[in-house]
């Protein structure tokens, strides 16, 4: 199938029956929710642009099995230009919503993506699982699907192994096997946007701990798959909900919802990693080996939101006359070096770009990375200089209705206006726009999303570190100790986007947090009764 349109992403909802929960009752079409209304719209949207003859030629490529267009979002770069154009694809949809759709179908596809490109991982669990990973990209890719992803095991008690939890099925976990597939019981934490998506892909993330090797399960089944069910928090988004008022939040909320498997059955052939003996060792490095075909999408998108909150920033400043005082320049100042930063990341991690081994472009160095570290406190910071830029003026700003209400109007008009030139309605509705994106629980909720959406930012950090080739850096210090004498400067090198090595130190990293985080089998905890573990209390990576 060609890249879709929104209205066939709809359609295709519409056939899908998954068990949703949202507010105490069971939603029986999604697409008839009032809640997800602007999701989805939002979301068909970005479907629509690839088949816009404006965006047509970024937005999509030739298929190489079928020769239709499908998503830029599948592509596997072979050459600059194709990564270009992939970078130009994560910008354009990320531009259509300021940022402020994380996980809109583009983020899994460039998952997916990467998981084609870790077959050789997967296969040492079984040579199929390697095709499952290859067959399975190009499924999602053929069928321009929207996947939502889980990753994460529930908190409940984050001091004991998901073996050692309470019940040993409260962590998601492989019961069993048939001759169908595997069997997976317990739950999953988060998964954004789940109810609005067709499909469900399961990978630990943060590293399997000793022990929990039946936990250790990746796979991507249909949302609608029997067993699972999917309860949704509470909206940050209640209805009724004015544009004018609530400008952003009324349009991208992006539901967050747990998921439960009971007795999910999952057919071998959606089957990567299987939660037999050694999974935990198959999954462990992968984040780190292939986590760069989502970097583009995710700087793509922190971009995209870093300009949006300086033009807001520079329009709010503006409209009451504060541009003029020092401290106000210095903070603006402030948010643009930040933005430059950013862009000299974002295009500098393509221009040093390089073809790896197997031939495939991704982003140059670990400037990406490094840089996304330090968004959390950007993000934050950014709010911060919005809020004490706008000072009080949130709090007269008056709605929609007393705006069209003739009584009221012309109090709004003399009272509620800005500096000379600027009228009341254009006051209003920016900082109407800077509290939905600073002060509304879409506003909190999206500000935790930037600390925690790839990881907890703390054992990320460490994790970078320990991944880091340092060995070079300590060569500098051996020189100014006088202890390489005679031996020539290191000139610049040719190639400063090559990707360091990765290497953890032995028996220190499990997955992307530093191994010494992951809670320890000290407690003979339970093991799930019909799942497989290997017992094993060394790391397993
Ligand atoms: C808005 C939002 C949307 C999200 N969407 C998705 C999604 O679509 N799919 C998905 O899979 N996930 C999603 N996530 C979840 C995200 O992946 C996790 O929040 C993230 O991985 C951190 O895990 P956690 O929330 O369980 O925090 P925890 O790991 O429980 O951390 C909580 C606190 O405890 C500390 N801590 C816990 N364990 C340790 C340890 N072993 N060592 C040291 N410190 C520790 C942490 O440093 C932190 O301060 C989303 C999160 C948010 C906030």
């Amino acid at each position: 199938m060609p890249a879709r349109s929104g209205q066939q992403y709809i359609e295709s909802l519409k056939r899908r029956k998954p068990c949703v929960y949202l507010g105490g009752r069971r939603v029986v079409d999604v697409t008839e929710e009032p809640i997800l209304q602007e999701p989805m719209r939002a979301i068909a949207e970005l479907y629509d642009m690839q088949l816009d003859p404006a965006y047509r030629e970024v937005m999509t490529f030739c298929s190489p099995s079928s020769g239709d267009p499908v998503s830029t979002s599948f592509l596997v770069p072979r050459s600059r230009a194709e990564l270009i154009q992939k970078r130009q694809h994560c910008k354009l949809r990320a531009d259509h919503n300021f940022g402020f759709l994380g996980r809109g179908p583009d983020f899994m596809n460039c998952f997916v993506t990467g998981w084609s490109l870790a077959k050789q991982h997967f296969a040492r669990g079984k040579p199929e699982y390697g095709e499952n990973a290859v067959r399975y990209h190009e499924f999602a890719r053929e069928n321009d699907l929207f996947l939502t992803h889980m990753l994460i095991n529930p908190q409940i008690d984050r001091s004991r192994t998901s073996a050692q939890q309470e019940d040993p099925f409260l962590h998601l976990g492989k019961v069993g096997e048939t001759s169908e597939g595997i069997v997976v019981r317990g739950a999953k934490m988060l998964g954004t946007m789940a109810p609005l998506t067709e499909e469900v892909a399961v990978i630990p993330y943060g590293g399997v701990a000793p022990g929990d090797d039946a936990y250790a399960v990746t796979f991507s089944i249909p949302i609608d798959t029997p067993g699972m069910k999917f309860i949704c928090r509470e909206t940050v988004s209640p209805l009724p909900r004015s544009r004018f008022d609530h400008p952003l939040s009324s349009r991208f909320e992006e539901m967050d919802c747990i998921a439960i498997f009971e007795d999910v059955v999952v057919p071998w052939e959606r089957v990567l990693v299987d939660g037999s003996p050694g999974s935990g060792a198959i999954i462990n490095p992968i984040f780190a080996a292939v986590g760069s075909t989502t970097e583009l999408q995710i700087a793509a998108r922190m971009l995209s939101q870093m300009e949006f909150f300086c033009g807001l920033a520079t329009k709010l400043a503006d409209c009451i006359g504060i541009t003029g005082f020092l401290h106000v320049q210095e903070k603006l100042g402030e948010m643009l070096s930040y933005l430059e930063i950013a862009r000299a990341v974002f295009y500098g991690t393509e221009a040093t770009a390089q073809p790896g081994p197997d031939g495939v472009w991704l982003s140059g160095g670990l400037g990406g990375r490094a840089f996304h570290l330090h968004t959390p406190q950007i993000y934050a910071r950014f709010v911060e200089i919005v809020q004490s830029l706008a000072g009080g003026g949130f709090f007269y700003a008056p709605s929609e209705a007393d705006l069209l209400s003739p009584e009221i109007r012309p109090y709004v008009d003399k009272f509620v206006r800005g500096r000379p030139g600027i009228s009341a309605e254009e006051r209003v509705s920016l900082f109407k726009l800077a509290w939905d994106v600073t002060g509304e629980s879409f506003a909190q909720r999206m500000q935790q999303y930037v600390r925690f959406y790839s990881g907890d930012p703390i054992r990320n950090m460490a994790g970078f570190y320990l991944q880091y080739d340092k060995e070079p850096l300590s060569e500098i210090v051996e020189r100014a100790l006088g202890r390489r004498e005679g031996t020539s400067l290191p000139i610049s090198s040719e190639r400063p986007g090559a990707r360091p090595r990765y290497r953890p130190p032995p028996g220190a990293m499990a997955g992307a947090y530093p191994a010494g985080t992951q809670p320890q089998s000290t407690v003979s905890g339970a093991r799930p009764a019909g799942g497989v573990t290997d017992g094993s209390t060394g790391n397993s990576n």
